[in-house]
């Protein structure tokens, strides 16, 4: 696709790392859709990228079930499927995937510097930061276990799976409300449980929900568990919690959807980088570029809007296109 990158005329700078480093000419941190389609292309460009996978080898679509959004799947893939095949592929081109999780970095030298594990020190002329986002759960025991059994973070991933159904969706921001919104043109009834009298959401989203009818918001609820044999088909809330009106209820749901924010995997990089309040990286619009020369974000890391998987690989795409042009610009 784009040209290739022949450093070793130049000098390669693999021989000269400082110390026990290593060095390499690309580092991609995280192996969702987003850093093994930057591997995928930057493999093919000759930049030898080594991909550090993180904690979650596969990224956030390994918790999902059926993907059906994706192109190119036409009967459907399952996520951890989806990521394998992404990674072959990654790997068919000798993008070097390794296990590890980066835990430090410091960008402030011509040479960035990333600590793996909190030991190995890996030293690269071109960084590309995919380590996505983690959608929060309530912390409650029945969460992991009717994982995959219908409980969900993702109403755009699963929705489809839960046509004509009953679902709640736990939040009130504007992330909720989209999700609520858009269930509700597949399935019976959509419950929002909001632990307020009001909601987080804007004001254009809050009058959205309020005109769908089959949303029912459940104020000042909270979830107290789930139930059902071997999948969720209902929950216990607690309403009013801690006056004198409280009460537990139950509600019969089949599905069960987070939507109460995500966290962008930022904190490692937050010293060096610019993030919104929420810790999304900030990026050049239209590019994946940081503030940080050499060093390119992708996916949902710099991505509070889209998130999908479809999206997350695009941008890796791009970050991989940048680092190139970075590199053959800094060796022309
Ligand atoms: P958010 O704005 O932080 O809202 C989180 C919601 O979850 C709030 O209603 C919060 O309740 C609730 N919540 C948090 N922890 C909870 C818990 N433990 N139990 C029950 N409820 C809990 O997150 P978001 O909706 O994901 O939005 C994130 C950002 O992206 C926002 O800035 C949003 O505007 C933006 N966004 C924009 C769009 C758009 O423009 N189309 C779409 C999606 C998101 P409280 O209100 O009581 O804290």
């Amino acid at each position: 696709m784009f040209k290739s990158l022949d450093l070793s005329e130049k000098g390669n700078p693999e021989k000269t790392p400082a110390g026990d480093a290593e060095r390499v000419k690309c580092l991609i941190i995280g192996s969702g859709p987003a850093g093994y389609t930057a591997a995928i292309y930057a493999a093919r460009a000759n930049l030898n990228p080594v991909m550090y996978e993180g904690l979650q080898p596969g990224g956030q679509l390994t918790t999902t079930t059926e993907v059906e959004n994706y192109p190119g799947y036409p009967e459907g893939v399952t996520g951890p499927v989806m990521m394998e095949d992404f990674k072959k592929q990654a790997e068919r081109f000798g993008t070097d995937v390794r296990f590890g999780y980066a835990t430090k970095v410091d960008f402030s030298g011509d040479i960035h510097k990333v600590w793996i594990d909190g030991k190995k020190l890996i030293e690269a002329e071109a960084v590309i930061l995919a380590t996505g986002a983690t959608a929060k759960y309530l912390g409650i025991e029945d969460e992991k276990k009717y994982a995959g059994g219908g409980v969900s973070a993702c109403a755009t991933c699963d929705g489809f799976f839960y046509r004509g159904k009953d679902v709640a969706v736990v939040g009130g921001g504007d992330t909720a409300a989209e999700e609520a919104i858009y269930l509700s043109g597949l399935v019976n009834k959509v419950y929002m449980i909001v632990r307020r009298d009001e909601l987080r959401a804007s004001k254009v989203m809050q009058e959205r929900v309020f005109k769908v009818k089959n949303i029912e918001i459940l104020w000042e609820h909270e979830t107290l568990g789930l139930f059902g044999n071997g999948v969720v088909e209902g929950a216990r809330l607690v309403k009013k919690k801690g006056t004198p009106q409280e009460e537990v209820v139950e509600i019969k749901i089949d599905g069960f959807f987070l939507a109460i924010g995500h966290k962008p995997n930022s904190d490692f990089v937050a010293e060096f980088l610019d993030t919104d309040e929420v810790g999304y990286v900030k990026t050049i619009p239209g590019t994946s570029k940081t503030k940080v020369p050499g060093v390119f974000a992708c996916g949902d890391l710099q991505d509070s809007i889209y998130r999908q998987a479809v999206t997350a690989a695009g941008s890796g795409c791009m970050a991989a296109i940048d680092a190139e042009r970075y590199l053959s610009e800094k060796h022309a």
